[in-house]
């Protein structure tokens, strides 16, 4: 028999500590639950990483983000906090947890200028399909996340289903009304797209635009690991939008400009454009990242995938009527 919490909805805030906006919303919702717009679906609002919060640090150990790597998890002798933490939050809410969750849908923030977007894992149909429904209500980009042997062990690639809400820009550790706000709309966007599944009454578009992410690029450092140039003026700010080979990207100390071309990856050359994404994202310059890029493409949805995130969200509703 399943509990009254079975086949609920994940909802994470504060996976990283510096990003206090969504943990704020969840100590509104829990004491307005009225004021979060949904269907009857069971909401599970949950702390990601609450030390790392209290510490207003991205993580104590490790990133929590990135620590959900099957690999990571069965190693016996990793014992770091966010590894455990990460065990703990599948026991407690994976999808054969104590209380079972089976759309995860993880709030996050960043310094980039980016917007409100959506970041999908891999191409599992019900994420592109809830990612579409999204998009075609809020018309939000959606940077799809794949193909990356440096970044690994996402969150909500645990949970049958899932998606990051990530919004900006704010600075890390700043508490932001408008922030909050993007946020709660792109999570009711997120519910409403899947009690219509649930109904089976969704329709979705033809097609989903996706920025396809090709790879990232790290500041020109000297020998000791010291930035040599800084990010171009011209490319802050410039998230989704067309960058060429030849235009600049960062700006030496002796005042030159430094092309893309200069610094692009070689499997990258002969891309005619690319659309660039988190850049100059504070927390990223530790991963030697000062920007990523993705490729435009508009991906035909099939009824796969339609039919994929129905599956999902009838779960959620038939496991919540059992006795
Ligand atoms: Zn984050």
């Amino acid at each position: 028999m399943l509990g009254p919490q079975a086949g609920s909805i994940l909802v994470v805030g504060g996976t990283h500590g510096n990003e206090p906006n969504a943990p704020w919303l969840l100590k509104q919702w829990q004491y307005q639950p009225d004021d979060l717009q949904h269907s009857n679906f069971v909401l599970q609002l949950v702390h990601g990483n609450p030390e790392a919060l209290a510490d207003c640090r991205r993580y104590i150990e490790r990133d929590l983000n990135r620590s959900f790597a099957a690999a990571l998890l069965a190693e016996a002798d990793q014992c770091s906090l966010e590894v455990r933490r990460a065990r703990e939050l599948l026991q407690a809410h994976g999808p054969e947890g104590v209380s079972p969750a089976l759309v995860a849908l993880d709030l996050h923030t960043t310094t980039a200028a980016m917007g409100n977007s959506l970041v999908v894992y891999g191409r599992r149909p019900a994420d592109l399909a809830l990612a579409a429904g999204i998009q075609q209500r809020l018309g939000l980009p959606v940077y799809l996340h794949e193909a990356d042997q440096a970044q690994q062990g996402f969150l909500v690639e645990c949970w049958p289903c899932g998606l990051v809400i990530e919004v900006g820009p704010v600075p890390q550790g700043l508490l932001h009304a408008g922030i909050c706000r993007m946020s709660q709309l792109a999570l009711e966007a997120a519910l409403a797209v899947l009690d219509l599944a649930a109904a089976g009454s969704l329709r979705l578009p033809p097609a989903l635009v996706v920025h396809r992410h090709l790879g990232s690029v790290d500041l020109p450092r000297h020998a000791d690991g010291t930035p040599a140039a800084l990010l171009h003026p011209r490319l802050q700010g410039g998230d989704w939008s067309p960058l060429r080979p030849a235009d600049p990207v960062f700006l030496a100390a002796a005042g030159h400009a430094i092309p893309l071309a200069a610094v692009l990856p070689s499997r990258l050359r002969g891309e005619p454009c690319f659309w660039p994404v988190f850049i100059n994202e504070a927390a990223y310059g530790e991963k030697g990242i000062a920007f990523s890029l993705t490729r435009r493409e508009r991906w035909p949805l099939d009824e796969q995938a339609l039919v994929a995130l129905q599956g999902v969200a009838q779960a959620l509703q038939r496991r919540q009527v059992s006795p």
